[in-house]
């Protein structure tokens, strides 16, 4: 799993420089990477535990294609086990090839926001945060303090109602848990976010309902699929 095409519709590509990372939130608990983990074991000897791929670290920029690459779809950039020479090697990989877009995301707001000033950011490195219920939206307050181009929020696994601050915040992704012991999405909730990234104008990607398997669901809200972008994309694009 060091780096592949994706199923997640958001993005064109995963990089995993890191692997591995431990669980701080309630949004973690059916963490993804970690059932990735376990299922194949032989990918991945170190198990969950943080590891570096240096080996790994050269990939995007063999990538002639251009791509929204997604940093660490197993693992968290901002883990406090990633040494900070390491997490500057990736940025400067990130810079260097800036024909991709890449989308860091994270749920170690704190550590990134402490971290954030010391790195040299290029305006293809797009940062995110997850905030699952209203008890994380502090995330976001940090998120503001990074100067990437683009900020963005993952609301997924959505578990409850949220009411944002969407000051400084280009993108919002919402998503519902999938999985046998998936937890189930108000849909009051999405329309509850939509509306607000309308009144913010602010773009909105509904990534899936949810449900035993990603796709169960579907996509559709309110008869339509939101794919939205940030602006900056469909510059990037047009290039
Ligand atoms: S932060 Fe992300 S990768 Fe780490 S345990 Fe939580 S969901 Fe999994």
């Amino acid at each position: 799993m060091s780096s592949t095409n994706t199923g997640i519709e958001w993005t064109d590509k995963t990089w995993n420089p890191t692997t591995g990372c431990n669980k701080v939130s309630p949004g973690c608990r059916h963490c993804y990477a970690e059932a990735l983990t376990e299922r194949f074991p032989k990918s991945f000897p170190q198990g969950f535990k943080l590891t570096l791929h240096p080996e790994r670290l050269e990939q995007p920029r063999k990538w002639r294609t251009p791509s929204r690459i997604f940093v660490n779809s197993m693992s968290d950039l901002f883990h406090k086990d990633v040494p900070f020479a390491y997490l500057q090697k990736i940025f400067a990989v990130m810079r260097e090839t800036p024909w991709h877009i890449y989308q860091v995301l994270t749920k170690r707001d704190k550590n990134m926001a402490e971290l954030a000033s010391e790195l040299e950011w290029s305006e293809n490195i797009w940062v995110g945060v997850s905030v699952e219920s209203q008890q994380y939206t502090h995330r976001i307050d940090a998120l503001r303090q990074v100067p990437a181009k683009v900020r963005f929020l993952s609301c997924e696994p959505l578990l409850g109602s949220l009411n944002l601050n969407l000051e400084g915040i280009d993108w919002v992704i919402v998503g519902g848990e999938s999985g046998y012991q998936h937890r189930s999405m108000n849909p009051e909730w999405v329309k509850n976010i939509l509306c607000q990234t309308r009144k913010a104008q602010v773009a909105f990607f509904f990534k899936q309902w949810g449900g035993h398997h990603s796709k169960a669901g579907g996509r559709i809200l309110d008869d339509k699929i939101w794919d939205e972008m940030p602006s900056v994309w469909y510059d990037h694009i047009n290039k």
